[in-house]
């Protein structure tokens, strides 16, 4: 849509295509293989992956696989299975960064040979305290000005494995009295004894992010390399390894604001809590914002690219509520999900006039805003489930529903008169009882007359019981996400579950990720974890009302 003003990052393209700059763009999605997706990497997939396909030019994905120490092999397939899911499509362009480690080591040979890095034997410690501070300017260290090629036997040694983790660095030779830090002799290279996961025992040397991205980039074409803003500081030393590298097509580093969601934990030291300690069901639990547990809760791809470009991209921090997220998920849903009928909390109703043991079937639209759907037939008979709730001995004003005397709609059915009840010894409702009009089939009075409430059934000989299960927030929002102790303030009504659910028999054969809007009761999901064709499992996704406004 033309229309539409372009954010910052489309304008910066649009100028260095018109300058000829870049003759395509190429971008990037670059997670480390070290924890699950969430919703905060949807929203860089998806810009990276929209710019492409918008510029008609290229999405790479790859693995920054730099840092052996907190990588691991099992998210590298859910990290793909996560980004195919929301839909950017990477082709044949899958790369690891750790492909590149033996051209990496070949620039820092090449920074030595310029004079544009040094081996350095300071000690950790020693680096921190020779850095400087905002301040104050740093030092150089002593080993700064070794010989090009005391450098170069000192680095190889570093390579073929001489030395302790942290006894040498190679570091780039910048300028110790830079106002940005970064620039102050940044170490480029560290010595690490580690075992690769793609790698294996290869190296024992490992380059350090700022030095790597760059070169990664470059390497792979990549013209705008998308970053969020804690890197704008970084800039300076991207550039800096671009130059002195000397690539022919320098990329360029973009700097966006984070995704922040409200109300959700997105912290991953927080998550794992939950997680080992057994009060979330894994790192797909429903209630959670990784990708795993958007998708099992019943979000759709669509819904989640709605959700980010409502966010927009820009460079001011700023957060999104929940409640914007599940406003998505209903819009998207609204006229793709049937809505056919189940009743949480079941209470019978007999209808005392209708032949015993008969089933007929009536018609149902599927989707109201959505005649594609189509419509199907459900059963009715004498014997039903009804919400606890749409019954009421002795109602308060402007109760429509079910009370004694008075008449109702079932909905798709007939009109009810409800009679009276049955309770247990303790008062509770067990039974409701009803007398219906047949000249009112399908819903309507042959006479005219109007009832004021419709309530939704189902039918108790054919019924499916299921188990629903119902989220709140796992954090009580009123009152922040901490406790004093630092202990998260946990929402102990987040999950419900609700067991004895009784739907309508067109649930049949629901299958894992199948969504259903269950009339009144909000959209539901079809677990993929716990549901099986015996034992049906739904995840309620939202309510249908919504507190949020566009
Ligand atoms: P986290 O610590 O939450 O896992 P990260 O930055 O360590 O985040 P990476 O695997 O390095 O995760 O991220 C891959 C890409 O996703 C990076 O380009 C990063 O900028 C982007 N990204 C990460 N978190 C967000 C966020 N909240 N909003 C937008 N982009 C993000
Ligand atoms: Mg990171
Ligand atoms: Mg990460």
């Amino acid at each position: 849509n033309e229309t539409v003003s372009k954010n910052f990052i489309e304008q910066i393209i649009e100028k260095d295509l018109a300058e000829g700059k870049y003759k395509e763009i190429c971008t990037r999605f670059p997670p480390e293989p070290n924890g699950y997706l969430h919703i905060g990497h949807a929203k860089s997939i998806l810009l990276n992956y929209g710019l492409a396909q918008k510029y008609h030019g290229k999405f790479n994905m790859r693995f920054d696989d730099t840092n052996p120490t907190k990588e691991k092999v099992e998210f590298v397939e859910s990290i793909k299975a996560d980004i195919k899911w929301l839909g950017a499509d990477w082709e044949d362009r899958l790369y690891f960064a750790s492909d590149y480690f033996g051209k990496m080591y070949e620039y820092a040979i090449k920074l030595i040979k310029k004079g544009k890095a040094y081996v350095c034997d300071l000690s950790p410690e020693e680096i921190r305290e020779y850095r400087g501070t905002l301040t104050e300017p740093g030092k150089n260290s002593p080993y700064r000005d070794r010989s090009v090629e005391e450098n170069l036997e000192l680095f190889e040694n570093m390579k073929n494995g001489k030395y302790q983790d942290g006894e040498k660095v190679l570091r780039a030779k910048i300028d110790m009295a830079s106002p940005n830090i970064n620039m102050r002799d940044p170490i480029i290279y560290r010595v690490a004894h580690m075992t690769h996961h793609r790698t294996g025992d290869t190296w024992c040397i490992y380059p350090m992010y700022d030095f790597a991205h760059p070169i990664e980039d470059a390497i792979e074409g990549v013209t705008h390399s998308i970053c969020t803003l804690e890197f704008e500081d970084h800039r300076p030393l991207y550039d800096w390894v671009v130059k002195e590298c000397e690539f022919e097509f320098p990329p360029k580093q973009i700097e966006f604001a984070k995704l922040y969601l409200t109300n959700v934990v997105t912290g991953k030291r927080y998550i794992k809590r939950l997680v080992e300690e057994g009060i979330v069901d894994g790192w797909d639990d429903p209630r959670l914002v990784s990708i795993a547990a958007l998708r099992r809760r019943g979000f759709t791809p669509e819904s989640i690219k709605m959700f980010v470009d409502l966010c927009g991209v820009s460079k001011a921090q700023s957060s999104a509520d929940y409640a914007m997220l599940e406003y998505c998920i209903r819009e998207d849903l609204k006229t793709k999900a049937p809505r056919m009928m189940a009743i949480l909390h079941p209470v019978k109703l007999v209808i005392d006039n209708y032949p015993e043991g008969q089933v007929e079937y009536l018609t149902a639209p599927n989707n109201l805003e959505n005649e594609a759907l189509g419509s199907r037939e459900v059963p009715f008979g004498k014997e039903l489930y009804i919400e606890a709730e749409d019954f009421m001995e002795e109602p308060p004003k402007k109760y429509f529903r079910l009370f004694p005397g008075n008449e109702v709609r079932l909905m798709n059915a007939y009109f009810v008169t409800c009679t009276g009840c049955e309770k247990d010894e303790n008062g509770n409702i067990t039974v409701i009882h009803a007398t219906y009009d047949p000249e009112t089939k399908g819903g309507n009075a042959p006479d005219g007359r109007k009832v004021k409430g419709t309530i939704h059934w189902v039918n108790a000989s054919t019924a499916i019981k299921a188990e629903c299960r119902l989220y709140e927030n796992i954090i009580d929002e009123s009152k922040g996400v901490y406790n004093e102790d630092g202990s998260l303030n946990l929402n102990p009504n987040s999950l419900t579950i609700v067991k004895d659910c009784y739907l309508e028999p067109n649930f049949k054969g629901a299958k894992a990720y199948d969504s259903f809007q269950f009339v009144r009761n909000g959209f539901f999901c079809v677990d993929s974890k716990d549901s099986t064709d015996k034992n049906l499992v739904f995840n309620r996704i939202v309510s249908l009302k919504s507190s949020f406004k566009l």
